[in-house]
């Protein structure tokens, strides 16, 4: 995180509620992750945070990106509009997948002229992609455990291992390829044992379609999930990638590609939040503070992402547990009813770290208030 006197200096300046973006973080945790995974392509999940300009430092970096609709692809296509038609098609085909299993049908015809790879793990979709995209690469999305994942996914996306080969032999059928098998393991993934069964079962999938004569099968699609290390619970993911790197060598052979789509991971630790307190009041003998950031806005983690975050003064002083709401009518708008903070005044801030990620960019503008202004610094 940033000093807190550049924090200070930033929103004295802008104005709260801010959300700055620290892009020196962003590019440690990309070579971080690039440094622990060395067989990994890394492909950005742009749903974590899609501010254009992080996707641009990413971009910059190398990263490959995953889109999952038809405007997050466009954000990362226009950093690759000033590149000669070949180069742009080269750039679609290596470096973006579009991995949203289920496409609608204008999407699909948009994405058809960029022969992009994209993601399916259903009957009906093979025949969609085939009518309104059949320039497209598949990669089949499977099935996995997602045991203790902050964020679960599995009860919505993937298909059934057991029937990976039926769907890779009915895409055959019909003229498409199945270049490679995907999964995700959950959101925010303490439990490595996910991954390391999740392996495994992509590997039985390819020996099984190998036998059946499908051995086109070249990418394997370990998707996101990487935890954010938010508090010391989480083990460090040099543990993660040193577990993974034995079971990526041991199952594959290096004709077969490795792919990750980290979105937290690459995101979180690098935003902090800055707001100001609007009112309080004692309610029950307990303080409670109303500021002008919530979960409608930059906290909406709190409520889409199941994560909680920690409000920081910026004063010291004796601590008194206290309630924290959101500037909206709403009562779900509650961002900690047992925070430790030292007394403050009206206009006096609080900071909040590591929020990077599915925060403001899941921000509404219910009641009238609109998202946090952005400040990027480092960049
Ligand atoms: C959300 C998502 C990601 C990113 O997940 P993180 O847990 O943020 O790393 C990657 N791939 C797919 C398909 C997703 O839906």
């Amino acid at each position: 995180m940033a000093k807190l006197s550049t924090l200070e200096h930033l929103a004295d300046e802008h104005g709260t509620p801010l959300f700055i973006v620290d892009h020196d973080i962003i590019r440690k945790n990309y070579l971080a992750f690039k440094e622990h995974l060395p067989r990994v392509q890394i492909f950005y999940a742009v749903k974590a945070n899609s501010d254009p300009d992080i996707i641009k430092t990413l971009y910059d970096m190398g990263s490959s990106f995953d889109v999952a609709s038809m405007n997050e692809f466009l954000l990362v296509h226009k950093n690759i509009e000033s590149l000669s038609e070949k180069e742009r098609q080269k750039f679609i085909w290596e470096k973006i997948i579009y991995a949203n299993p289920i496409k609608d049908i204008k999407t699909l015809k948009e994405l058809d002229s960029y022969k992009p790879l994209v993601t399916f793990d259903n009957i009906e979709e093979i025949a969609k992609i085939k009518q309104h995209s059949p320039n497209a690469g598949l990669v089949l999305r499977i099935k996995v455990p997602n045991t203790g994942a902050m964020v679960e996914l599995s009860s919505k996306f993937g298909a059934e291992p057991g029937s990976a080969v039926e769907m890779i032999e009915e895409a055959h059928k019909q003229g498409l390829v199945v270049e490679g098998l995907s999964f995700h393991v959950g959101s925010q993934t303490t439990n490595f044992e996910n991954y390391i069964q999740a392996l495994s079962v992509v590997a039985g999938i390819i020996d099984e379609a190998k036998i059946k004569g499908y051995k086109k099968l070249k990418i394997v699609d370990i998707g996101g999930g990487f935890p954010a290390p938010y508090d010391v619970n989480v083990e460090p993911f040099n543990n993660l990638a040193r577990r993974l790197n034995s079971e990526l060598d041991r199952l594959f052979d290096d004709k077969i590609e490795i792919i990750a789509e980290p979105g937290r991971y690459m995101v979180a630790t690098a935003c902090t939040s800055v707001s100001s307190v609007i009112g309080k009041a004692d309610r029950e003998g307990k303080r409670c503070y109303y500021i002008n950031d919530g979960v409608y806005h930059t906290f909406s983690g709190i409520i889409f992402d199941h994560c909680s975050y920690h409000l920081q003064a910026f004063k010291t002083g004796p601590k008194q547990i206290c309630s924290v709401f959101g500037p909206t009518c709403d009562a779900l708008d509650t961002i900690s009813l047992a925070e430790e903070l030292p007394e403050l005044e009206i206009g006096e801030m609080l900071y909040s770290e590591n929020i990077g990620a599915y925060s403001r960019s899941s921000s509404t503008w219910f009641n009238g208030f609109p998202p946090a202004s952005i400040v990027h610094i480092n960049k």
